[in-house]
């Protein structure tokens, strides 16, 4: 049976960071540069602008790079923010599979055949990894799609940025063989200057050469790149190390004002329990233990929490747990105006259905609000998480017109750390 394989690459991938970072970069010529007082002055990454209207290249030097463009916004390399952004972007792709083989830390393998029936479906989870990575991240990615690792990687190179290509056993004669044979993984230029003088130009040249005659010119290589032109790859895609579930999920906000009644604090929870909820279930988990954290304006801070009488990944419990936690150690009408506040959910353990509905009327409406969270949660992955909000969310669209869960992604360092992600 074929494989399916994806290969998901990162499009100027420390550039595009900075770029998620401080989108007033958008629309200029951006460079990340090693640190030029270490003496490490050279481009690491240039956006597209850069590249493509200025000639800019990776390895040239800040000097060299400014000469071609004067204004070139240079930024100092920051690894941790980079290194963040891998990590979020490798979580997306295990939503997909246990099998992501990380390719450096801006390119990955990812094994589809257990989810994609064929290469029309493995386009549309292609697509919507796309797609979920733009919105989560806030950075484009190329992604390749085929039957073995090489091509797939090849499929993600091909055509770039913010781009999928399916190389299929059908097309490949036609997408793969017709290029230049340095597009294959693992011809460097020494390999191909050894090519070239034998009259092989294109993949498609190395494909026709019969292996025993690659092996005299270019030793075990040849036959390696031999089984690479031919589609007879068969290396396998790494299972990724199993993680244990995360110890707990949360999310907090400072508003953008204080919070002075019941009400606000009641839509802020709201806002969050959904996005707690829902990171619950995108990871099929739920929790025992519910916790508010609130920081009062004179920002002094505290914890609440409580055992719940049963596991839950449903928003409207955790909100109303929220409330009443809230409610037993918290008064606004005495108490100072609040500036931030959170909930973390804990005591994580697998979701298990309950196939029974039982005839108490609390467990028919828990399944309800199940069900109707996780239609919510459909129409946000195809639509966008603003595309469906709780009408008493309406009210006050100023305090509750927030995403917990991508301003998670894009503020990872927000102060009192509201936002780091616990997952
Ligand atoms: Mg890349």
């Amino acid at each position: 049976m074929n494989r399916i394989i994806l290969h998901i690459d990162a499009n100027c991938f420390f550039a595009s960071v900075e770029t998620a970072y401080n989108p007033s970069l958008i629309g200029f010529p951006v460079a990340v540069t090693g640190d030029a007082q270490a003496r490490h002055g050279i481009i690491l990454t240039a956006n597209y602008i850069a590249k493509r209207t200025f000639g800019i290249k990776t390895g040239e030097t800040i000097i060299s790079a400014k000469s071609k463009c004067p204004k070139l916004i240079t930024i100092k390399s920051n690894p941790k923010k980079y290194l963040r952004h891998s990590s979020l972007l490798r979580q997306i792709l295990s939503d997909y599979s246990n099998n992501v083989e990380p390719f450096g830390c801006d390119e990955a393998w990812v094994d589809i055949t257990d989810i994609a029936k064929d290469f029309k479906t493995a386009k549309e989870i292609a697509e919507e990894i796309s797609l979920r990575v733009k919105r989560e991240l806030h950075i484009t990615v190329s992604i390749g799609v085929s039957f073995c690792k090489v091509f797939a990687k090849f499929g993600s190179g091909y055509k770039k940025p913010d781009a999928i290509t399916v190389i299929t056993p059908d097309n490949y004669r036609k997408i793969v063989w017709p290029c230049d044979c340095s597009q294959l993984i693992y011809v460097g230029p020494a390999t191909k200057t050894k090519l070239k003088a034998r009259g092989v130009f294109t993949i498609g040249d190395i494909a026709r050469t019969p292996p025993e005659k690659l092996k005299t010119w270019l030793g075990k290589n040849g036959l390696l790149i031999h089984s690479f032109a031919t589609g007879d790859d068969l290396s396998l895609v790494r299972r990724t190390y199993s993680k244990p579930p995360p110890k707990s999920i949360g999310n907090s906000t400072t508003a953008n004002r204080d919070l002075v009644c019941i009400d606000d604090v009641k839509r802020i929870f709201f806002v969050l329990a959904d996005s707690v909820a829902r990171r619950l279930r995108e990871k099929s988990l739920c929790a025992n233990k519910i916790s508010i954290w609130l920081r009062r304006c004179d920002l002094s801070s505290f914890t609440h929490g409580a055992i719940l009488r049963a596991d839950t990944d449903v928003a409207f419990e955790i909100a109303d747990t929220a409330m009443r936690l809230f409610c037993e150690c918290y008064d606004l009408s005495t108490d100072k105006p609040l500036r931030s506040i959170g909930i973390t959910a804990s005591d994580i353990s697998a979701y298990t259905p309950n196939p029974q509905i039982s005839l108490f009327a609390d467990d028919f409406v828990r399944t309800r609000r199940r069900a109707l969270e996780l239609a919510m949660d459909s129409i946000r992955s195809q639509y966008g998480y603003y595309s469906i909000c709780r009408a008493s969310l309406l009210a006050d669209k100023s305090l509750t017109h927030f995403d917990p869960k991508s301003e998670n992604v894009l503020h990872p360092v927000g102060d009192f750390n509201a936002v780091r992600p616990s997952a």
